[in-house]
């Protein structure tokens, strides 16, 4: 197996690094190791306003750095057999007798019996086999670095949530070993609106003195239910298929998720031809949709009254105990929704959703 990337590794990734339990299970002990915080208590806030604290008594999310996330998982795929080479960049694929022609940028062409793209949201592979994207959002991020002798004691354990005033968006603090990352998301569409965003929101925290080791920032897409994730030979999965969670674009469980699944439809249909590819269009339809369709669900929910959701979560046992189950993996969103249809259906009126509605 031949393992490709355009960037140099260690790559930096625009990315919160969060992992929630859905990522934490599908981990390698090589990327397992790569985690540097584990967070039992997040605070929630409104606008700058007063923040309210979930705890709980057990870790429910846990941080990694990218770069050093990213290179422990390709050192597990070495480990595992694969020939990775780092600075090369697929320009575009072509089908040809059983199998597919991988065009690079430097002129090299590689044949092979089936491609995974997991390219990212600006990859080719996801155009190549035709993923519709359904919406795309905007997220904007500083590494700031942490004087660990003045700021351990309130970031130890501990995340920090921000609703935004425009609808949908929301703010981040994420405690690294020796920085802060702090982000924004915003549907795309006015970078300088979505910057100034991230401004206020660093000196709101008092955080402006620090000094920005990087700022970044990256696209994230969501898909069109049942767009394709198959075009013959050639599989697309993560970010590059459009996969992620909608309300708070939790993407990282997505991409481990449909990267595995991926790969072994892939190492199947290498040896027992073409159908078993279609297994994995199968699996994201079962399992990775629905929990898209619940996330959006949510966001137009959040979109339409912030308050409401603001409240369920900071001021009711229930609504907090299933963020921290969602959040751990003891919960996915579409089970929470159907364990309580009447909230369901009162989600789906407040959402203005008419699709889930028929
Ligand atoms: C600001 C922000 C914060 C986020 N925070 C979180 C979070 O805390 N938790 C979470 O779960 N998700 C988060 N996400 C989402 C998460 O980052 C993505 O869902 C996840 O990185 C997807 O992984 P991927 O492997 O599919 O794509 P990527 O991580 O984008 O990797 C794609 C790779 O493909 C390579 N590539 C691109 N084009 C080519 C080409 N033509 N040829 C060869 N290689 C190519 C790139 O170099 C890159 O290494 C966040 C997203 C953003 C934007």
């Amino acid at each position: 197996m031949l393992l490709v990337d355009a960037a140099r590794f260690p790559r930096y990734k625009t990315c919160g690094g969060g992992l929630i339990g859905a990522s934490l299970a599908e981990l390698p002990a090589e990327a397992a190791a790569a985690v540097v915080r584990r967070i039992d208590t997040v605070t929630v806030a409104r606008k700058g306003g007063r923040a309210r604290a979930i705890r709980s008594t057990r870790p429910f999310l846990a941080l990694t750095d990218r770069d050093r996330f990213d290179q422990a998982l390709v050192d597990a795929a070495v480990a595992a057999g694969a020939v990775f080479r780092d600075g090369v960049r697929v320009r575009r694929l072509e089908e040809i007798e059983g199998g597919v022609a991988v065009h690079t940028t430097d002129g090299v062409v590689v044949s092979a019996s089936v491609v995974v793209g997991a390219d990212g949201s600006a990859g080719v592979v996801g155009r190549f086999v035709g993923v519709r994207i359904g919406r795309s959002d905007l997220g904007l991020e500083l590494e700031l670095e942490l004087e660990l002798a003045g700021m351990e004691p309130g970031w130890a354990g501990r995340v920090h949530l921000d609703w935004g005033a425009a609808p949908g968006t929301y703010g981040w603090v994420f405690p690294k070993a020796d920085r802060l990352t702090v982000g924004v998301m915003e549907r795309k569409g006015d970078g300088g609106a979505t910057r100034r965003y991230l401004d206020r929101f660093v000196h709101e925290l008092g955080l402006g003195g620090l000094p920005v080791e990087r700022s970044s920032g990256h696209l994230t897409r969501w898909r069109e239910p049942g767009s394709p994730v198959r075009r013959g030979r050639v599989l697309v999965a993560g970010d590059a298929a459009g996969l992620l969670e909608p309300w708070t674009r939790e993407g990282i469980s997505f991409a481990l998720r449909s990267g595995r699944a991926a790969g072994e439809a892939a190492a199947a249909g290498a040896r027992n031809g073409v159908a078993r590819l279609e297994q994995y269009a199968q699996m994201v339809r079962v399992e990775l949709e629905p929990e898209q369709r619940g996330g959006a669900l949510l966001l137009r929910l959040f979109e339409r009254h912030p308050l409401l959701v603001h409240l369920a979560l900071t001021r009711t046992g229930r609504g907090a105990d299933a963020f921290v189950r969602v959040c751990r993996g003891g919960l996915s969103i579409p089970d929470g929704l159907r364990r309580h249809p009447l909230l369901r259906r009162l989600a789906v009126v407040l959402a203005g959703d008419d699709r889930a509605r028929s």
